[in-house]
């Protein structure tokens, strides 16, 4: 697929990618290569200007907005670098309020998020505002709210962009566990040392797929198990 912004910039200049349910994969690449383009139109963020988009057996170029929406609501969860949680929103109301859309009631929803922020380790951080959490913790409260409601596919746009080595490995530690436990995860950084660990690292340059390369021990891909493919 391509992707053409106005002004001529080839932020994706013709790369295919096809990554298999419950790989973990990271995108690096240095400022511009069109990491978050790339993540962006993988989400169903963006479209690509040409090539299509195909998750879990769906042509996204297909689907009218309130399918794409209704894919996205149910298997896809979005992590960025500055968290974007609502100021002065609680922890559980932050991550309840990304299943707004599940059908679920409200009560459902607040167990659910609760439940999501026992697996993140915030149990005992339900009822604090962003700014009354670390940024590490805001992170974690952000991972919760993208896995709330039990996604295929986890996307992080360098999710530990903004935080200390420290909060950066444990947010690293519970993505490694979250694909542990079955979810699909790409992430993209510009760390070389957090791609080195992942078990698949794709390169970008200049919009283009410059190295793609795997690592035998950890979850590798699952064959004839597609859950998201770019550029046919
Ligand atoms: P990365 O995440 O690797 O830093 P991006 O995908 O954000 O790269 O951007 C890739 C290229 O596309 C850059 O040259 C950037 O300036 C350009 N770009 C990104 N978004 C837009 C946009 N909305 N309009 C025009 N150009 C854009
Ligand atoms: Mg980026």
């Amino acid at each position: 697929m391509t992707k053409l912004y106005p002004g001529g910039v080839h932020a994706l200049a013709g790369v295919s990618l096809h990554i298999a349910a419950g790989e973990l994969v990271a995108i690096a690449g240095p400022s511009g290569s069109g990491k978050s383009t790339m993540l962006n139109v993988l989400g169903t963020l963006d479209r690509p200007t040409s090539g299509s988009v195909h998750i879990d057996g769906h042509d996204v170029g297909r689907l009218a907005d309130d399918g794409l929406s209704a894919l996205r609501a149910s298997r896809i969860g979005f992590v960025f670098q500055h968290f974007h949680l609502a100021a002065g929103t609680p922890a559980l109301d932050n991550v309840a309020d990304g299943l707004l859309y599940s059908g679920l009631r409200p009560a459902a929803r607040r167990r659910r998020a609760a439940e999501a922020l026992r697996r993140v380790g915030l149990s005992h951080r339900l009822g604090h505002r962003p700014h009354e959490l670390s940024g590490g913790e805001r992170q974690r409260v952000a991972i919760a709210r993208a896995v709330a409601g039990e996604p295929a596919l986890l996307l992080a746009d360098e999710p530990t962009g903004a935080l200390d080595s420290v909060s950066g490995d444990g947010v690293m530690a519970l993505l490694r566990e979250l694909n542990g436990a079955g979810t699909t995860v790409v992430v993209i950084t510009h760390d070389r040392e957090i791609a080195a660990g992942l078990p698949r690292r794709v390169r970008m340059r200049d919009g283009l797929i410059v190295d793609d390369t795997r690592t035998g021990s950890g979850s590798g891909p699952e064959a004839g198990s597609a859950l998201a493919e770019a550029g046919r």
